[in-house]
């Protein structure tokens, strides 16, 4: 039988949880605490619970907590990439970022991706499975056990589609804003997707203030369908109003992530053809050179491309930032050390 998975628990749920064990009701604060406030990674930890109970617990429940398997420091930036293994074995990555406004962490929500775009480490494998919430949440939490120090920003960005990962995606939410947990503003969590319009859809009634970030990458379908799979399924227009819909229910700008790739999409033309497509709307354009991998042949947008491309966007009033590179040194994009990882041997 699966052990039952308390981390991934909400509040409200582990306070049932915790009735239907014949409990007290202080349990659930206790044991919410001990796993989301002080981040144990064992029940040994638990110093207020009786031992009887820790036995029971340790017998029938998990922590989930995760092993750091490896951890890559950037010389360049302090950029620490860390390698987890979970409970069944399989490898996830999440990244370490330090800004002058706080510590920010990337992380995974699947292992492996099953969206196939071509630029992209993670998906080379296909999509093995969904993590848990706890499992989201551990990657969070070991980091910041690890270097010591607060987490204040959280992006969905590392391996997998978070809207597809759906609920366990809006859990990981609630949880890491929860007071009673690390208190992450909501505000400082972003959701990056390849743009599933209905899951993006539903992600507006939610009554969350979280950032969405719409990985476009393209300014036309043309474009987008060679490098994204995924619009071949929904176009350009129906994403964009999918997230002028996100912007009127929750008042939070998207931001478009943008990929530069040599040659593909990363001339003057194609970016006078987005802006045109993202005028009047309030949105804010991520540039990024292409990280290259060894398993595609793209490469990075030429330097006076992206310094074109960044005049032209502002030039039309569309609002723009390049975005730091950071752990270029330490295989900082997607995917990419778990996949090397995975084939050390080849
Ligand atoms: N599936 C989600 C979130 C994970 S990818 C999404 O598509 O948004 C996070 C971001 O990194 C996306 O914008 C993705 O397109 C981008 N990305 C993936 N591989 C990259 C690479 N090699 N170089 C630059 N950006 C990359």
């Amino acid at each position: 039988m699966d052990r039952i998975d308390l981390r991934s628990m909400e509040y409200e749920r582990l306070k049932a949880w915790v009735r239907e064990e014949g409990l007290p009701a202080f349990r659930a604060d206790q044991l919410f605490s001990w796993m989301h406030e002080k981040l144990v990674s064992s029940f040994d930890e638990m110093s207020n619970i009786p031992k009887d109970l820790k036995e029971r617990l340790k017998q029938n429940c998990t922590l989930n907590a995760l092993e750091i398997r490896r951890v890559q420091t950037s010389k360049a930036d302090g950029t620490k990439k860390y390698l987890f293994s979970l409970e069944d074995g399989n490898l996830i990555e999440s990244v370490m970022m330090r800004y002058k406004h706080g510590n920010s962490v990337c992380v995974s929500s699947q292992v492996g991706c099953a969206m196939g775009c071509s630029f992209c480490a993670s998906t080379l494998n296909g999509c093995i499975r969904n993590l848990h919430t706890s499992e989201i949440l551990g990657q969070v939490y070991a980091i910041q056990k690890d270097i010591g120090e607060r987490v204040s920003n959280v992006v969905i960005m590392g391996m997998g589609e978070p809207l597809v990962n759906y609920e366990n995606v809006m859990a990981f939410v609630r949880i890491l804003s929860d007071e009673k947990a690390l208190h992450v503003s909501q505000r400082n969590i972003t959701i990056s997707t390849c743009g599933i319009v209905p899951a993006i859809d539903r992600l507006s009634q939610e009554s969350l203030k979280v950032t969405l970030a719409l990985s476009l990458h393209a300014p036309n379908d043309r474009i987008r369908r060679q490098i994204m799979p995924v619009a071949k399924k929904y176009s350009m227009d129906e994403i964009l109003s999918a997230c002028d819909r996100y912007f009127e229910s929750t008042g939070r700008r998207v931001t478009f992530e943008y990929c530069l790739i040599d040659g593909i999409n990363d001339k003057p033309e194609h970016a006078r053809e987005l802006a045109s497509r993202l005028k009047g709307r309030n949105a804010h354009v991520n540039l990024i050179p292409v990280n290259p991998t060894p398993e595609n042949d793209y490469g990075a947008a030429a330097e006076k491309d992206i310094r074109r491309f960044l005049e032209i966007l502002e030039e039309e009033g569309i609002q723009a930032t390049r975005r730091r590179e950071m752990g270029r040194d330490i295989d900082g994009a997607c995917g990419q050390l778990r996949y090397k990882e995975e084939h050390a041997d080849v």
